[in-house]
């Protein structure tokens, strides 16, 4: 039996089972995943296999059972057999899972031998993927095995009545980690460690808290002064901190709750969740300035609950660490990284194996929609659509970065990594690559890349050995994550809307109409291009492409008295000039940042703390009352029939979306006094109803019905259900991301999902002899095959 059948309860589940129908025989894991063998009348062994798919544990999640037919032994006894670690890896690591009820009312019972133990656990809730080192998931293969158990733990693991057999990280005061309380150098602090933290926060104090995947930093979240240190300390000035609720009440009290996002916040996986902010939430003003949203979480271990219960306000829960870079998770690393960030540490000695950050998820038109996946999420796997011939590893972006590990049908997405800008973020990507490939016994033979030659993940797969490299396009591999999540083969009209990406004519690329399949695309319309003055300066500098944008539109000729100018009047000149000649402006088609160069002229923002401030402040401004758009060309597609018709006829660039319109409609709305709320949504519903119109066209032309939206602009909800449903209304099928995130933290899966139909397609040429026997849209693939970036092999 395959799944996520192991560290969930799987064991003692069929134990049961097995005396409910009278069978005898066997059950344990081995690193296939859990295997059975029981004895009995026919018809109670047919039960039993419905029954462990049906009946299965909460966390466990059932792939595949095969039954096969072996010899009868006689045993009168049903019993559970030692592991058995050979085989190959096909099993999944359980995420890890918050503190059940059961455990929860033994925290809080003084009656109770594990009242107000901080690493309470059972079969069902607690770590699972950060402490596991090795499969199969027993003790020996956990950072438990350290912790020998004591006679009272070992009876109840030992019991198959009991809720903690064979639960791996059981453990108890007297056997189990200790919490402690250090200063900032390291020496200890007297007294109950949860209590003291406690009153050190509400002293304002910043406490570094060891958790699950991490340490967190922790502050008094209604404390101005500290939350305002906590910022200069992580040299954050800007992004939302999340908030640690109590319970639903608490929440309730910050954001406004729908009965989804409240499944969310108390659910197994617990996730911050972006609510709506509540006006008058207790909070300081700057856990989450100028934000119309608040990431709100509940404690999901018991050590959470002991902190938030001894404070009765909620807490900024932060990852510890400087910047982007990654989660502080090792112990020797926290030594040397947290004293600068806390005054204080709650710490343990479970070791933590796996860094793995809180995930993030919003609702967005009812559903819960990935923003970071990780805690609670990864290593779950995601199906593909097909299997992959070989092991195939895809390794992600730039920022945000995720990678991702496919074997089979199997693609298994790691948690959030992080930006690969800085030397700890490279390195944590090349551990994390190296301990999921060692944990899922799979050694990759075909690895994707970005076609960005200088990201570090690009250098990564190019130094790896022995391995085929397969260079993905950027939004090809938006694209790619859509349809591997959504289980489809495409083709489709893909609309991949983000920041910058590299294009294969070398360009910067991110307003992007492709028809694409998982084997190829064809750039059949985009954003017209205009110059990035002074390249990376201007993602860091909307004005900047403010200036660009104006004299796109005017030829050169900005209007006078513009604020934005006045603004930024002492580089103004400078800008232009760079843009007009081209000077370090590399050409570019984003529609981030078509969305910076309108919040600078709305006056939303000149210059940003992170990438795609800007659009998300000009999108929580825009006036939610206000549906007309401004109007904007849209040019092409040529006339004249395609030579073969369907996908294989588009000849690239075919449809322009002239993005010049909406400057200049934003303009002139500005001078008319227009309220900027209103010129905010003018410009959401111009840019929707553009895009419907340029994928119409390109859907007629290329004969499809289904349409793909990815990229990180399609976080923007407003953008997304402008476009779905202008979309939807025209006949068209939208697929959209809800599982993993629309922005870089899903490109992985693309990047692997593309790599596999490849593979499959050369496995059966090679195998059949016979070329164009594969899957459909194979034809795609056909017009790449010139492009000398999108596949490059070595022996
Ligand atoms: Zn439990
Ligand atoms: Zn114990």
């Amino acid at each position: 039996m395959e799944g996520t059948v192991q560290g969930v309860g799987f064991r003692p589940f069929v134990y049961a089972l097995a005396t409910e129908f009278g069978l005898s025989g066997l059950v344990g894991n081995d690193p296939g995943g859990v295997f059975i063998e029981v004895e009995g009348a026919a018809p109670a062994v047919t039960a039993l296999v419905d029954a462990v798919r049906d009946r299965a544990p909460a966390l466990a999640e059932v792939d595949r059972v095969d039954v096969t037919r072996i010899p009868v032994t006689g045993s009168r006894t049903f019993e559970i057999a030692p592991s058995r670690p050979t085989g190959s890896r096909s099993t999944t690591v359980a995420p890890d899972a918050a503190t059940c009820a059961d455990c929860l009312a033994e925290l809080f019972d003084p009656a109770d031998r594990r009242h107000r133990y901080p690493f309470v656990n059972c079969t069902n809730c607690g770590p699972r993927y950060t402490i596991v080192t090795d499969l199969p998931y027993d003790r020996p293969g956990t950072t438990m095995a350290g912790f020998a158990m004591c006679p009272d733990c070992a009876r109840e693991y030992h019991d198959p009545g009991d809720r903690r057999f064979h639960a791996q990280p059981v453990c108890c005061p007297a056997c189990g980690p200790t919490l402690e309380l250090v200063g900032a150098d390291g020496t200890p602090v007297p007294g109950d460690p949860v209590r003291t933290a406690a009153a050190w926060l509400d002293q304002g104090a910043v406490v570094a808290v060891k958790g699950l995947g991490g340490y967190h930093l922790a502050v008094d979240a209604t404390d101005e002064e500290a939350v305002a240190t906590l910022r200069a300390r992580k040299r954050r000035p800007g992004k939302a901190f999340a908030v640690l609720a109590r319970d639903l009440t608490e929440a309730a009290r910050l954001g406004v709750l729908d009965e989804v996002s409240a499944r969310l916040l108390d659910g197994a996986r617990r996730p911050v969740v972006l609510l709506p902010r509540r006006a008058g939430a207790p909070v300081a003003p700057s856990v989450a300035p100028g934000d119309r949203l608040l990431g709100v979480l509940l404690p999901y271990t018991p050590l959470h609950h002991l902190l938030a219960g001894a404070l009765d306000r909620p807490l900024v829960l932060t990852s510890a660490n400087v910047s982007d870079e990654p989660i502080v998770h090792r112990d020797d690393d926290a030594g040397r990284r947290l004293p600068g960030l806390a005054d204080a540490v709650l710490r343990h000695d479970r070791p933590i194996h796996a860094p793995c950050d809180d995930s993030v998820v919003r609702v967005v038109r009812g559903r819960p929609t990935s923003v970071r996946r990780a805690r609670g999420y990864a290593p779950e796997p995601i199906v593909l659509p097909w299997p992959s011939p070989r092991p195939v590893l895809g390794c992600g972006g730039q920022t945000k970065n995720t990678f991702c590990l496919a074997d089979g049908r199997r693609a298994i997405l790691s948690p959030h990594v992080g930006d690969l800008d800085s030397y700890p973020g490279t390195v944590a990507f090349a551990d994390g690559v190296a301990r999921l490939c060692r944990l899922f016994g799979v050694t990759p033979a075909v690895v994707a890349h970005d076609l960005h030659p200088d990201y570090p993940s690009t250098r990564y797969a190019r130094a790896l050995p022995d391995v085929e490299l397969v260079a993905v396009q950027h939004h090809h591999a938006h694209v790619a994550a859509c349809l591997a999540e959504n289980g489809e083969p495409g083709p489709v009209v893909g609309v991949a809307f983000d920041g910058t990406g590299y294009g294969t004519d070398g360009t910067v690329w991110g307003g992007e109409l492709l028809v694409a399949d998982l084997t190829g695309f064809v750039r059949a319309g985009h954003l017209l291009p205009v110059p990035m003055p002074g390249g990376t300066a201007a993602i860091r500098q909307p004005w900047r492409m403010a200036a660009a944008y104006l004299s796109a539109a005017y030829d050169g000729q900005v209007p006078d008295g513009l604020d934005v100018v006045r603004r930024n009047a002492d580089r103004w000149p400078d800008v232009l000039r760079l843009a007009a000649r081209g000077v370090n402006s590399p050409p570019t088609s984003s529609a981030g940042r078509l969305f910076d160069a309108v919040a600078a002229l709305l006056g939303v923002r000149d210059v940003v703390d992170y990438e795609g401030q800007a659009a998300v402040e000009l999108e929580q401004l825009a006036d939610p009352g206000v549906r007309d758009g401004y109007p904007v060309t849209v040019t092409g597609p040529p006339t004249v029939d395609p030579p073969g018709g369907g996908v294989h006829g588009v000849s690239a660039p075919v449809v322009g979306v002239h993005g010049v319109d909406l400057v200049r409609g934003v303009l002139a709305d500005l001078r008319r006094g227009v309220q900027p709320a209103v010129i905010a949504a003018r410009f959401h519903h111009g840019l929707a109803a553009a895009t419907v119109t340029a994928v119409r066209r390109i859907a007629e032309t290329a004969g499809l019905g289904t349409v793909a939206l990815s990229g990180g602009v399609f976080g923007n909800p407003l953008l997304l259900g402008a476009v779905t449903d202008g979309l939807t209304r025209h006949g068209l099928r939208v697929l959209t991301h809800h599982r993993v995130p629309c922005n870089d933290g899903g490109i992985s899966l693309g990047q692997v999902a593309v790599a596999a139909a490849l593979d499959r397609v050369a496995a059966a040429r090679s195998g059949a002899g016979e070329p164009g026997s594969a899957d459909p849209g194979q034809r795609v693939a056909d017009e790449q095959v010139h492009d000398p970036g999108t596949a490059d092999s070595r022996a």
